[in-house]
């Protein structure tokens, strides 16, 4: 769908390309390379401490790397300040100024660009209509909720239609219910202003929802790269599979006759002369069958014993003990339970192309049968 909107703007595309930012001997941005295409919602992904602030940070403008390169549509900005990149930045604490009307805040990133008096009129309203607060141009800061102030906080942010958009965990001082609305909106935004949005999260859920592509950030690398449903069904590394959603995770040796439970290879063809390897389910792949179940052609089975059960509403979660000690998460969606409960022994069952073979990784304690 075209943009919409009458702050609409070509997004830019930027690229990163081995970046890097010590502070000392620490290491807080290690050799980051992603290509992030005009127009698309990308989200950094990641753990506290992981390097998406300081990446989101350079790309502003804030830090200056200590090597690596940033380009914006082809052009290297790193001479170029931070109020002269053309990205508007949204903060999880507003930020806005208390002695400032909403309309004046809105104005300031206008008035700091010489932009006429009554073509700023029009466009505080159009940023004001776009965050549908058109009401609102007149209260203080002080007399908003917290979701409204945010809402001013990107209104402020658009009002000059930058092509970038930049936002650091801009819901996260708010409450599930008022995150899970301005999620819809920001995406809403988004979808109407054409902008490029790069949005730094701790959150897996909000950055499904949102993005077109999310960079998953461990110990200030990117792991992974991909839409949201690529990372996970196809999660390339064990980091990724936890990070992103609920997995079972069948650790065992990967055996070159293919005898044993079988995986679709996606990621590891590396790991078939043998070695420690990391079968990964998602839970609802699993099913859960009786005792004296033989599996088809195509599928996996393991004998197990059905050790906790958590009633969910909408489904219902098994926890398996298999025969190596280790546990299982199979998710039944209501209307189609098995009769499994606590203390049967079942076979747990899987569609070999539902689950991917990884490596296991080092820093990881492996259980191996
Ligand atoms: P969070 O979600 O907690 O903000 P993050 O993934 O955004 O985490 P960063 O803020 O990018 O993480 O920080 C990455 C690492 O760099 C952290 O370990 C942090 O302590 C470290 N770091 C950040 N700024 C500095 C600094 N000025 N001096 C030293 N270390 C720093």
């Amino acid at each position: 769908m075209p943009p919409s909107n009458d702050l609409a703007a070509r997004g830019a595309g930027i690229e990163l390309t081995d970046l890097t930012k010590r502070y000392g001997d620490f290491v807080a941005v290690d050799d980051v390379s992603l290509s992030i295409k005009a127009g698309e919602f990308i989200t950094l992904l990641g753990p506290s401490g992981s390097g998406k602030t300081t990446t989101l940070n350079i790309i502003a403008g804030f830090l200056q790397p200590t090597s690596g390169q940033l380009t914006v549509d082809g052009s290297m900005i790193a001479a170029t300040p931070p109020h002269q990149r053309d990205m508007g930045m949204v903060f999880q604490h507003y930020a806005l100024f208390p002695h400032m009307t909403v309309a004046e805040n809105i104005a300031f990133p206008l008035k700091q660009r010489k932009i006429p008096q009554s073509r700023r009129a029009e466009l505080v309203q159009a940023a004001l209509a776009t965050v549908h607060l058109g009401e609102y141009g007149h209260r203080y800061p002080r007399e908003l909720s917290g979701g409204q102030q945010q809402r001013v906080a990107v209104a402020r942010a658009i009002v000059y239609s930058p092509r970038v958009l930049l936002m650091d965990e801009p819901l996260g001082a708010l409450d599930k219910k008022l995150r899970d609305w301005l999620q819809l909106e920001i995406k809403r935004i988004h979808g109407e202003l054409g902008t490029t949005f790069v949005y730094v999260t701790h959150d897996q859920d909000e950055a499904l929802v949102l993005s077109d592509r999310i960079a998953v950030f461990n110990k200030g690398r990117i792991e992974q790269v991909g839409a949201p449903d690529e990372l996970y069904e196809r999660p390339a590394t064990l980091f990724v599979a936890r990070f992103l959603g609920e997995s079972t995770i069948l650790r065992g040796e990967i055996t070159p006759d293919g005898i044993g439970v079988c995986a679709r290879l996606l990621n590891a063809p590396d790991a078939l002369p043998g070695g420690p390897g990391a079968l990964v389910v998602r839970p609802e792949r699993l099913a859960v069958r009786p005792a004296d179940h033989l599996p088809d052609v195509g599928w996996n089975a393991l004998p197990a014993t059905v050790i906790g059960e958590i009633y969910l509403g909408s489904s219902r979660k098994l926890e398996l003990k298999l025969p190596d000690g280790s546990s299982a998460l199979v998710r039944e969606q209501a209307g189609n339970l098995s009769d499994a409960r606590r203390g049967d022994a079942v076979t747990m069952t899987w569609r070999v192309t539902d689950s991917v073979l990884l490596l296991d990784e080092p820093d990881v304690e492996a259980v191996l049968t």
